[in-house]
C-alpha cells in the first residue's frame, strides 16, 4: 500500500535526532557474553520468581524464573551454561536480583515447538510463555495487551522511534521487514482485527518505502516531531481517534505495538523462540564505533562499549534507553535486559548539562507539553514536599514522562525528576489511604 501522510498534532518539540551516527550501521551480533547477569526485573510489573539453582545447567532459550503476578513476564537464559550465582547486585543504584550463568560455549537450546496455522488463542498462549514483554521502552506484557477489556478494530505498528541516536528499530525494519510483518499479522489474528497501520517518522524514508511492499499494512508517515511515539499521540495522527486522560488505547479501539515486538511475536510463533535477546543501538558523540548489535540479554554494558572501540573521549553523560526518557549511567556495572534498547555515551556539547538555575516563569515547559500540562507547577510544590497540590496543579499524574519540558527549560530544572518524584508520592498516599 501507497504510505499516506499522518496529520500533526499540537505542542511537542522538534530535536535534532542525531540518527546518522548509527542509522546507516547494519546490526551485528555482539558475541556472547562469557557470564550473563540475567535481571529478575524484565517487565514493568513484580521481578519473576527464580525458578533454577546455584550449579544447574541451563540451555539458551530455557526458563530460568517464573512470571509473579498479571504484568510480570518469564524469564530466559540468554546463553547455555551452569548458573553460578543467585544475587543481589548493585545495577545503576539499584539493588536488583540477578540470576548469574556462566557459559558454556556448547550454544544448546531449548525452543518451544513451532507452531503452524496458529488459533488466536495459540498465539495468545505463546505470547505469554515466551516472555514477550513491550520493546519500545515500557516492557508491558504483550499477553495483557493483546487481551482488551473492549473491542478494538485497529493494531498500530509503532514504528516512530522518535527518541534521538536510537536506531535499532529503524535497523529492525529495513532487516527483518518480512517478520515484522509476519508478527504484526499474528498480532491481529490474536486481536481479531483486519486492520494494520505502521506509523514511521519521515526521517526513515527507506523503512517507510519497505513497507509499501504489503498489500495489508497500511504505512503512515508521521512527522518529525517529538513525542511522536508516545501511544496516545501516534493514535490521535493515524487514526484522528483520541485517548481520554485515565483511558487506555484499546477505549478507543486501537492497540499500538512497537516493530521489534512484533518481530519477537512472529519468533515466538514461528521458531518457538523465547524473548532473551534484542537490538540494542550503542551511539553518541564519545563512543568510537557507533553500532546496532544484537545482544543477549544480561550482557555487561562494560562489554558492549569495548565491543564498539571504547570511548573516543570521556564522556560527560552515559545513557541507558534514549536521551530523552532514558536512566543516566553512573557507571558501565549494568547489565542489558528486553528493555535495553541503547546505550549512549554523550561528550559535553551532546549533553549540556548545565547547573539549574531558579524557574524564570517562561512557560516554555507548558507551551511544548503533549499533554497539556503544567510542569513548572508540579516543579515548584514538589520542591516544597506538598505532592498532592503538586499533582493538582500540574495535572502530573498523566504525564507520560516523555521529557520535551525538561529539554526546552531554558533554566534547566529537573522536572522529569520532580514529576516522577510527585507521581510515587501520591501513589503511595493513595495505596496507604486504600484508595
Ligand atoms: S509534563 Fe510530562 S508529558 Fe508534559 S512535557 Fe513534561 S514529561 Fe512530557
Ligand atoms: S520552562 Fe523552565 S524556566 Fe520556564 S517556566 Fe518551565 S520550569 Fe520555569
Amino acid at each position: 500500500m501507497k504510505a499516506i501522510k499522518a496529520k500533526s498534532f499540537f505542542a511537542g518539540i522538534h530535536v535534532k535526532d542525531m540518527k546518522s551516527l548509527a542509522c546507516n550501521c547494519p546490526t551485528e551480533v555482539m558475541p556472547d557474553p562469557a557470564v550473563a547477569y540475567i535481571s529478575l526485573r524484565q517487565s514493568l510489573g513484580k521481578p519473576a520468581v527464580a525458578i533454577v539453582e546455584k550449579g544447574q545447567k541451563v540451555k539458551e532459550g530455557e526458563l530460568i524464573a517464573k512470571a509473579d503476578g498479571a504484568i510480570s513476564s518469564d524469564v530466559f537464559a540468554s546463553i547455555a551454561g551452569e548458573v553460578t550465582d543467585i544475587t543481589e547486585l548493585d545495577c545503576a543504584g539499584c539493588k536488583e536480583s540477578f540470576i548469574v550463568i556462566k557459559g558454556d560455549g556448547s550454544g544448546e537450546k531449548s525452543y518451544f515447538p513451532p507452531l503452524k496455522d496458529a488459533t488466536a488463542d495459540e498465539i495468545k498462549a505463546r505470547i505469554r510463555d515466551c516472555g514477550i514483554v513491550g520493546l519500545g521502552g515500557a516492557a508491558f506484557p504483550t499477553a495483557v495487551k493483546i487481551a482488551p477489556k473492549t473491542p478494538v478494530d485497529t493494531l498500530i505498528l509503532n514504528g516512530a522511534e522518535c527518541e534521538p541516536y536510537l536506531t535499532c528499530d529503524h535497523r529492525l525494519m529495513l532487516e527483518h521487514t518480512e517478520e515484522i510483518a509476519r508478527g504484526a499479522r499474528y498480532l491481529a489474528k490474536a486481536l481479531g482485527v483486519s486492520r494494520i497501520i505502521i506509523g514511521i517518522e519521515a526521517n526513515k524514508p527507506d523503512a517507510i518505502a519497505a513497507f509499501e511492499a504489503f498489500d495489508d499494512i497500511q504505512p503512515v508517515i508521521l512527522k518529525k516531531q517529538y513525542p511522536m511515539g508516545s501511544e496516545k499521540h501516534i493514535i490521535y495522527v493515524t487514526t484522528g481517534r483520541k485517548v481520554g486522560i485515565g483511558k487506555l488505547p484499546a477505549d478507543s479501539g486501537v492497540v499500538v505495538q512497537n516493530v521489534a515486538t512484533a518481530y519477537a511475536v512472529c519468533q515466538a510463533v514461528e521458531l518457538g523462540k523465547p524473548l532473551y535477546e534484542r537490538i540494542v543501538t550503542v551511539s553518541g558523540g564519545a563512543i568510537a564505533q557507533p553500532k546496532n548489535l544484537w545482544v543477549k540479554d544480561g550482557t555487561p554494558v562494560k562489554e558492549l562499549v569495548e565491543f564498539c572501540g571504547g570511548e573516543s573521549q570521556t564522556p560527560k553523560k552515559a545513557i541507558c534507553g534514549g536521551p530523552m526518557t532514558g536512566v543516566a549511567l553512573a557507571s558501565y556495572d549494568m547489565y542489558t535486559h528486553k528493555a535495553t534498547s541503547g546505550i549512549l555515551l554523550l561528550t559535553k556539547e551532546e549533553a549540556a548539562a548545565e547547573e539549574p538555575t531558579p524557574c524564570l516563569n517562561c512557560g516554555k515547559c507548558a507551551d511544548v507539553c503533549p499533554m497539556h500540562l503544567m510542569p513548572m507547577n508540579t516543579a515548584f510544590y514538589s520542591a516544597a514536599g506538598d505532592f498532592e497540590t503538586a499533582a493538582k496543579l500540574g495535572n502530573t499524574m498523566s504525564c507520560i514522562e516523555c521529557g520535551a519540558c525538561e529539554y526546552i527549560c531554558p533554566a534547566k530544572r529537573p522536572l522529569i525528576q520532580a514529576i516522577r518524584k510527585t507521581k510515587a508520592a501520591v501513589r503511595a498516599a493513595a495505596k496507604k489511604g486504600g484508595k
